[in-house]
């Protein structure tokens, strides 16, 4: 603490030198958290210090190298303020911004663009206004992937590539915050951003920017139905709405499918098949949604286990089965297409190391793969969903007619039993679906 005041001792000198301070320290963090794969950091006001954490692979974990003392706190949310260019004096309104920040590696300079959200917060303890930072860094790699490097098993993605070619109809991706459909969403597009394709997004944030799209951000002044409508008048061939909120961005939106336009967009709801109801609460007519859904893909992210630490592990066939709430012919399947055997009935399985090692930082976990459940849609589909909307049903036809190849948790059994991730893992990630 004294350390801190010796800065503050002289005049301008000192102040910069405290300014330099936290431009190093803000410096500092971005490149760790780049360094590590983050894709958001935290700053968290505490008594007497802040606190940073690191969301990595979906997780949060708190950065004790970068516990600050509570007098560095102004001065390094006003770096990261100015930096996005919000409003410094202002300490009581919730305010969004951008910049950019690059790093020198050996080979190349990385530029990444950084999303800023900064919310004025109480504290118990202390009557003086404080403020949280939540930093999401951007990282364009994420998205110039192939759908293989998302996880997707051959044969969903065969079926996906198929309806993503389509010249026009609904397609959705569906599952809760974070699960990767944004990203799914951009990859999806970019396999058709041709030139003989026009496309159009209305997204609440324009997350990337990518060449050959016309890209609108969602505003107080441009809700997304009033875009959805604009966009009919500017000869669009696919339009993205980053998310159907409401029953007019819904409405519209399918009536764009109707109209020979491809749209694709986003739903929170947890399973391919519940779509259809969500979409009924929308408004959107049962005949409406049997002629325009070609498909919907509901997904998670699930962390792959570190390869360099893994534990192998045998469990019961039974066990798996009770675990995952499967039949055992369901389970059969999934060991067949990921050519795995058993033996006395037993499977072998991978588990996180308690404290991992140095390769995954001690997470256990290195990278992410997605978990998905693709339902593809066909007449007799279109024609249980006009006439008969229960939703059991739907799901018990899909599955037996191959119009849903897998559920979300055979997809997450077979990536298991291949070691790519854990039980615990995969228990985790479907608790929610
Ligand atoms: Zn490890």
């Amino acid at each position: 603490m004294m350390s801190q005041q010796s800065v503050f001792t002289s005049e301008d000198g000192a102040l910069l030198t405290k300014g330099e301070q936290a431009q190093r320290v803000v410096t500092n963090i971005l490149n760790d958290a780049i360094t590590k794969g983050t894709s958001d950091i935290h700053f968290q006001p505490q008594e007497h210090t802040t606190i940073v954490k690191f969301r990595i692979d979906g997780v949060l974990y708190k950065q004790e190298l970068f516990e600050l003392p509570i007098t560095e706190e102004a001065q390094i949310v006003s770096i990261v303020k100015i930096k996005a260019g919000m409003k410094t004096e202002e300490r009581r309104k919730q305010q969004d911004g951008r910049f950019s920040h690059s790093i020198e590696t050996k080979k190349e300079l990385l530029t990444y663009d950084i999303r800023v959200s900064c919310i004025p917060v109480c504290r118990q303890f202390d009557k003086s206004q404080r403020q949280s930072l939540v930093l999401r860094i951007l990282d364009k790699k994420r998205i110039q992937v192939k759908l293989d490097e998302l996880g997707f098993l051959p044969d969903t993605k065969i079926r996906l590539e198929k309806i993503i070619h389509r010249k026009e109809g609904l397609f959705l991706s569906t599952g809760p915050a974070g699960s990767g459909k944004t990203t799914t969403l951009y990859v999806l597009l970019q396999m058709i951003n041709t030139n003989d394709t026009h496309i159009l997004t209305i997204e609440d944030p324009v997350e990337y920017t990518i060449d050959g799209f016309d890209q609108i951000a969602a505003s107080e002044h441009m809700p997304f139905k009033t875009a959805l409508r604009s966009f009919m008048r500017h000869d669009p061939n696919v339009i993205m709405v980053g998310e159907m909120r409401d029953q007019d961005t819904a409405q519209i939106a399918a009536e764009a499918a109707m109209t020979g336009h491809m749209v694709i967009s986003s739903l929170h709801t947890n399973n391919a098949v519940a779509t259809i109801s969500r979409l009924l609460e929308l408004n959107v007519t049962k005949s409406m949604i049997a002629d325009t859904l070609n498909g919907v893909l509901a997904q998670r992210l699930a962390r792959k286990i570190c390869p360099d630490c893994k534990i192998k592990a045998s469990v019961k066939l039974i066990n798996l089965m009770n675990c995952f709430q499967m039949h055992e012919d369901e389970v059969q399947k999934c060991l067949e297409y990921a050519e795995v055997a058993t033996e006395n009935d037993n499977v072998t399985v991978w588990c996180p190391r308690q404290g991992g090692c140095k390769t995954c930082r001690n997470t256990s976990y290195l990278g992410r793969t997605g978990i998905h459940e693709l339902l593809m849609l066909d007449d007799a589909i279109a024609d249980l969903i006009r006439t008969n909307v229960n939703i059991h049903e739907i799901r018990k036809a899909a599955i037996q007619r191959g119009n849903m190849l897998r559920s979300m948790t055979a997809d997450g059994l077979i990536k298991m039993v291949k070691g790519e991730t854990s039980p615990q893992e995969l228990a985790r990630i479907l608790a929610d679906s």
